[in-house]
């Protein structure tokens, strides 16, 4: 009897200075396969320039573990990048990404595959319901960040939506069509379409080591996204402007009307500063939009790699 051709499914992982979880992060996973039905795995671990023993740590599995594969950055390039990296080289028809500290259930993958063997999705994505055991200033912004997105940006980015997901080769291949350097995932994934179904689990914290993400992190990160998915802020500049203008015509009008009338002197410096100061700051609060974008436009142009391997295996 011929044998049954057998799946592969990729685990992306992307890993900055995570020596704790990675022996953790082993175990947890190293006997996926077994509860998957005729599909193999194979890891690929990005080691994003950790400083400190990550790479080591990935030697020693990978001579241990020929499923085990992986890259290592000349340096830090973020999140982003080793995500795009894992995804270049995994071979896999089936593509997880998670990752290292173990917030990503590992165990609700073949849930998720089944889904997508069902041939009905193409992705099978994540959500938290809560953000119990997050920081309540944490979970304040990132509500609000999610409310600004859905207002300015061209797809939908739901609240709480995890970078965790097992996608099917075809989505994985779109994906990796798009090509920028600045790499919103969380805008990306929503912008190729397909059918997608969500999964909702409780928040899990980190099992060990620390967050990467510091608030000001963040912050830069929230506001990347929103140039990388929306030009409405542009046009919102553009408005702001218009209405400006306009007001400043029709208060014209009125001050000549009535020193026309009764020769009323315009009194007050003080509200004429005040006017001043306003306009100054949108106006410049305008060109620091369109600066935004300008910068962008001219990282993209440099066409600068998304990332450089030091070694892979
Ligand atoms: N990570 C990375 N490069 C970075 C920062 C983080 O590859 O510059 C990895 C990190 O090792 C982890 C994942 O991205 O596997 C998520 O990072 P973290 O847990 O710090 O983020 P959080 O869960 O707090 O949002
Ligand atoms: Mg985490």
């Amino acid at each position: 009897m011929q044998s049954e051709i057998k799946n592969i499914l990729s685990l992306v992982i992307p890993c900055y200075n995570e020596e704790q979880m990675l022996p953790i992060f082993y175990q947890a996973t190293k006997d996926l396969s077994t509860t998957l039905s005729n599909t193999e795995i194979e890891f690929i671990f990005i080691n994003d320039g950790s400083k400190d023993n990550t790479l080591n740590i990935i030697k020693n599995l990978q001579q241990k573990d020929s499923r085990i594969h992986y890259i290592s950055f000349s340096r830090n390039f973020g999140k982003e990048s080793a995500l795009y990296a894992g995804l270049v080289k995994s071979i896999g028809n089936y593509i997880a990404v998670l990752d290292a500290d173990l917030q990503d259930p590992p165990t609700l993958i073949p849930k998720m595959l089944e889904y997508l063997q069902s041939g009905e999705y193409d992705c099978a994505a994540t959500r938290r319901k809560t953000r119990k055991g997050e920081p309540p200033i944490r979970s304040f912004f990132a509500k609000c960040f999610y409310k600004i997105m859905g207002f300015f940006s061209d797809v939908e980015i739901l609240d709480g939506a995890r970078d965790f997901r097992v996608m099917s080769r075809q989505y994985v291949d779109a994906i990796l069509k798009l090509g920028e350097i600045n790499r919103f995932s969380k805008g990306i994934f929503p912008w190729v379409g397909f059918k997608v179904k969500y999964f909702e689990y409780e928040n899990i914290e980190r099992v060990a080591g620390q967050t990467k993400w510091s608030f000001g992190k963040l912050f830069l990160y929230s506001i990347d996204g929103i140039i990388a998915f929306s030009t409405k802020p542009l046009a919102f500049a553009s408005i702001l402007g218009f209405l400006l203008s306009l007001s400043a015509i029709i208060m014209t009008i009125f001050i000549v009307i009535r020193k026309l009338i009764f020769g009323d002197p315009v009194a007050g410096w003080a509200s004429l500063m005040c006017v001043i100061l306003f306009c100054s700051g949108l106006l410049l609060l305008s060109i620091g939009i369109v600066a935004q974008y300008i910068a962008k436009i001219y990282l993209e142009i440099k066409k600068r790699p998304i990332y450089i391997v030091k070694e892979e295996k």
